[in-house]
């Protein structure tokens, strides 16, 4: 089967379509045919090199297709039925994942970088990693959900337990997971302010319900929401060094600042008095549980939620789209087809 591999860590230069063969199903798994994968920042970062990724590596961390085999035993689905993958990889076992916390599984993972992803043809997975496609979107809509959207939602409702009328802080609202994240606030009944790159970034975080979208290169953003709201309640963050102060002094008292990446940098500080005198909360937040997952595609099911696809590139372009990506050039996903 055709795949993407990489065998060491390095620029574009190091992604290899090359064929090799496709996985048997055993017991209790399924065989899906890949049609759709998605990009995810994460796929740069295991690209360009992360402690603990095993070479050679299938890149991709999303995927839709439809059933193709079926291992013994395995019930769950019949052949032909279109799926989603679950990107999170876990155990079932351990003390967390019996407590519904599976993205703390003592072997966790995630495909595309602990264990082979999903920028192939054809992917062997348990049955219980597999979920049955929504019909009311296409095979490229479903990959551009799971991982951001698990993520967004294990982020705001299970960590920062966002309620209704509080103000949510989004930054990037054109990125894969900030799109998740505005219309996931908004689901709840939150004030929404986002924050984006461009004045076309700005119009798709308005047309994703945004109350109240800053131009973060033009706009003072701390002034922005000084005059829109005062303080927010909750900072949804994943860029890190760049936006980090700003994320706390626009913090309420009791307010939350939660935060699954750092894509500008890592190093952040926090005034200690601030964060006592004012009970706030900082949240580190990775990927999502299972339950997650299910709720988010049960919104999207429903229609609320909706996983917005920006471009689209085959297989044999993963390069170019990797660039893409890294450029920041999307509004909401870039997806793979296969
Ligand atoms: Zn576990």
């Amino acid at each position: 089967m055709k795949s993407v591999r990489i065998h060491e860590h390095g620029g574009t230069d190091v992604l290899r379509v090359e064929d090799i063969p496709a996985p048997e199903p055993k017991a209790g798994q399924v065989c899906i045919r890949l049609k759709t994968s998605a990009l995810n920042h994460l796929d740069i970062w295991v690209r360009k090199g992360i402690p603990g990724v095993p070479l050679p590596l299938i890149m991709g961390s999303d995927g839709a297709g439809e059933i193709y085999q079926l291992g013994e035993n395995a019930d769950k689905f019949s052949i032909g039925d279109p799926v989603i993958v679950q990107p999170l990889v876990y155990c079932s076992e351990c003390r967390n994942c019996q407590s519904g916390n599976e993205n703390l599984c003592e072997k966790m993972g995630i495909r595309g970088e602990s264990t082979d992803g999903t920028n192939c043809e054809f992917i062997v997975l348990d049955e219980k990693f597999v979920e049955p496609k929504p019909d009311n979107i296409s095979f490229a809509e479903a990959a551009a959900f799971p991982l951001v959207g698990q993520t967004a939602y294990q982020m705001l409702v299970n960590r920062a337990k966002i309620q209704p009328g509080e103000n949510v802080l989004v930054w990037g609202a054109g990125s894969g997971v900030g799109h998740m994240a505005v219309q996931i606030a908004k689901i709840i009944g939150c004030n929404v302010i986002a924050t984006a790159g461009s004045d076309e970034k700005c119009a798709f975080a308005n047309e994703l319900g945004a109350d109240k979208v800053i131009h973060h290169y033009k706009d003072n953003v701390a002034e922005e929401i000084k005059t829109f709201c005062g303080k927010v309640d909750v900072v949804f963050e994943h860029v890190g060094s760049a936006t980090w102060d700003v994320s706390m002094n626009v913090l309420n008292k009791g307010g939350r600042v939660v935060t699954c990446g750092a894509t500008t940098g890592p190093k952040a500080t926090i005034d200690l008095r601030h964060l006592f005198f004012k009970q706030q909360t900082v949240l580190g937040s990775t990927m999502g549980n299972a339950d997650a997952f299910t709720q988010v595609i049960k919104r999207v099911e429903d229609g609320q939620l909706e996983p917005r696809v920006d471009k689209t590139f085959s297989l044999d372009d993963i390069a170019v789209g990797h660039e893409y990506l890294e450029h920041s050039e999307q509004f909401g996903k870039v997806v793979i087809e296969i």
